[in-house]
């Protein structure tokens, strides 16, 4: 066959055999972020322009290289949201959420765009799940948002996952830095790599980030951040890990992260899973008291985090974490006749009002072909209705994985008796929804 139309590079179909686990993740984060006290917001796929390059920062890899940005039939530059914080942030100031009373907690599953180079753990449509904490500046709201990380991660069962945390300090200790790095960087002008030598004369903090192996070379042995900061800060950083440790959230002090954003003050930190190649991060985050005040609002101390579902999923493929398939249908009903076929779609439809998946043959295959049918898509019971079944009332019930059959009747008992056989066949250990 001849594709007329194929998916676009960087993106990916997530199929009905995959997406049982997508629904899984999203259920555990979903139901850690309301015991954490966090609401959903959902906010469009595309926003005006201005929100990224004020919201995201102008000298970000994000604003610079990586958007989708077009212009609308109007006129009106667009673009796609490569990050969710952005589009939180305008709504909270457009609704004046602040007069719902701080702090404000809310969580999103978003798509998000960014033209990079598609790679394992990198595509151009990809999806994350957020936490946003607005209004808080004490250092317990940044244990707090660190800790319904590390709850996901847990009930996740991931292994292997480490946490570093940093403080990029406030504007002010960072003037200090940025002339001490300016000064260390100047010295290796010739080796940093092109975008680093721009980076140097715009933000040399960045310059930290960079994935070129020569540029983190360089930047190993560059001024530390953590011997610039000013009490306030220092204080704050001290408390974030106090508080840490008595939640007993293991961690490490990583000077070198600085996260991509602008935005970024303090607190920031990552979540690292090793086995899933270059692309192992799978949640960055930390305080952005900037943010709110860049968008036009009265400054509001916030943070958050994003965690990429991809490369959770990715992690938790490599750690062979099962996740139980919930698609497995609890009965099939092969039925052959006009009177079978009616009796059928009834108790499908009683199984289904009891939250059962049963399935019968809506396409007028013979006995063979529905059973084959039956096999295919694992139900893990079957039943076969013909003439006789329906005159006497009763059937074989077939367990498919044992081949075991036992009378079952097709009266009042049919429901009861169906539980039974159900439970006594339950033997999966594997996470489920
Ligand atoms: P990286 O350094 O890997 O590019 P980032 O700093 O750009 O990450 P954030 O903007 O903080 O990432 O996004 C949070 C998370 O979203 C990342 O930790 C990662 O798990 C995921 N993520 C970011 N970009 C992509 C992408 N292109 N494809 C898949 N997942 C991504
Ligand atoms: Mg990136």
């Amino acid at each position: 066959m001849a594709l007329l139309v194929k998916k676009i590079k960087g993106t990916e179909d997530i199929l009905p055999r995959q997406s049982y686990k997508w629904q899984f993740i999203e259920k555990v984060m979903s139901e850690e972020a309301k015991v954490y006290g966090f609401k959903e917001i959902r906010t469009p796929v595309f926003e005006q322009t201005e929100l990224f390059r004020r919201g995201v920062g102008e000298g970000t890899d994000v604003v610079q290289k990586e958007m989708y940005t077009f212009e609308t039939k109007g006129g009106e530059s667009l673009t796609l949201r490569p990050e969710g914080t952005a589009g939180a942030a305008r709504a909270l100031l457009e609704h004046n959420l602040i007069n719902d009373g701080l702090p404000i907690k809310a969580y999103y599953f978003t798509t998000c765009y960014r033209y990079e180079k598609p790679q394992a753990g990198r595509q151009r449509e990809f999806h994350q799940f957020g936490l946003e904490v607005y209004g808080a500046q004490d250092a317990l709201s940044d244990a707090e948002l660190i800790c319904a990380a590390n709850s996901i991660f847990e009930r996740l069962q991931l292994r292997n996952i480490r946490l570093e945390i940093n403080s990029i300090g406030c504007p002010e200790c960072r003037k200090n830095y940025h002339k001490a790095l300016k000064e260390y960087f100047e010295g290796h002008k010739d080796t940093l790599c092109g975008t680093c030598l721009t980076r140097l004369e715009k933000n040399p903090m960045r310059i930290l980030d960079c994935k070129s192996p020569v540029c983190k070379e360089i930047a190993a042995n560059a001024p530390k951040i953590l011997d610039f900061l000013c009490d306030d800060c220092k204080e704050h950083f001290d408390k974030v890990q106090k508080y840490l440790t008595a939640a007993e959230i293991p961690f490490t002090v990583n000077p070198s992260i600085v996260r991509g954003l602008d935005y970024y003050t303090n607190t920031v930190f990552e979540f690292i899973a090793d086995g899933i190649g270059a692309q192992s991060t799978v949640c960055g985050g930390g305080r952005y008291n900037g943010l709110i005040e860049e968008l036009g609002g009265n400054p509001l101390p916030s943070l958050g985090f994003a965690i990429g579902l991809e490369r959770l999923l990715m992690v938790m493929d490599a750690q062979n974490i099962e996740i139980s398939s919930p698609e497995s249908p609890a009965l099939y009903i092969a039925a052959l006749g006009d009177a079978a076929q009616v009796k059928a779609f009834s108790m499908a439809k009683t199984l289904r009002e009891a939250g059962l998946e049963a399935q019968f043959d809506i396409v007028g295959r013979g006995l063979k072909a529905q059973m084959k049918y039956a096999d295919k898509i694992g139900s893990k019971f079957t039943l076969v209705l013909g003439d006789n079944e329906i005159a006497e009332n009763k059937a074989k019930l077939k367990n498919m994985s044992t081949s075991e059959q036992k009378d079952i009747s097709l009266g009042e008992d049919f429901m009861q008796e169906f539980f039974a056989a159900l439970i006594e066949s339950e033997t999966n250990p594997a996470l489920s929804l």
